[in-house]
């Protein structure tokens, strides 16, 4: 799907520049004239994700996004557990309430020490936990649903609209993030975001 998605955005590519025209002219027009985006911070020490978000939250950011923890065993320590929180602490305490915080579990954690984390953090008020298991886990996306009010994102290991069929259609993740250079491409992903429309009824 990466070979795809290379083909397909150098076509998009060929096609805008013989028009003249930015790829999303040829797909319909703008739908917007700005978006809410994030600031990647890093995440490893407490006190470099406080530094960090403060500098990106001074030249404009509302959002920033951060690694959640290192890997962790199916049932580990509390001791990583303590160590997330204090690096999330130290962003709260660095930018205050009003700025969202994405933390990216990266495919890191299973089932089981996804749900301690989610609950552990939810005082915290993340924008969303990313990635809270590996896809090929991701039949365990409905028991961390069930336990979090924080919502999840995931999707940057899925490649096809096909891989994002069973969690548009089961309901447990409430952003996807499809990666285009690895998920068919442009072409690929608009239809998964039609898809998306007709499975969910979402806007
Ligand atoms: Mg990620």
């Amino acid at each position: 799907m990466s070979a795809i998605a290379g083909i397909d955005q150098a076509l998009w590519e060929l096609k805008g520049k013989y028009y003249n025209a930015p790829v999303y002219d040829l797909m319909g027009g703008g739908c917007r004239d700005s978006i809410r985006v994030y600031s990647w911070i890093g995440g490893d020490r407490p006190s470099d994700v406080g530094v960090a978000a403060k500098k990106v939250v001074e030249t404009g950011f509302t959002a920033v996004k951060m690694n959640g923890t290192e890997e962790m065993q199916c049932i580990d320590s509390y001791d990583k557990v303590d160590q997330t929180i204090e690096r999330i602490v130290a962003v709260r305490e660095a930018v205050g309430n009003d700025i969202g915080i994405g933390i990216d579990f990266h495919g890191r954690v299973h089932k089981p020490m996804a749900k301690i984390l989610a609950k552990e953090l939810e005082p915290y008020r993340p924008m969303f936990i990313e990635e809270p298991v590996l896809a090929e886990n991701n039949e365990a996306l409905r028991e961390i649903a069930n336990c979090t009010h924080i919502p999840i994102a995931t999707g940057e290991r899925m490649f096809s609209r096909w891989d994002f069929k069973s969690i548009l259609a089961d309901g447990y993740v409430d952003i996807i993030q499809p990666d285009l250079s690895h998920a068919g491409g442009i072409t690929e992903t608009k239809k998964l975001q039609l898809w998306r429309k007709h499975i969910s009824c979402e806007e």
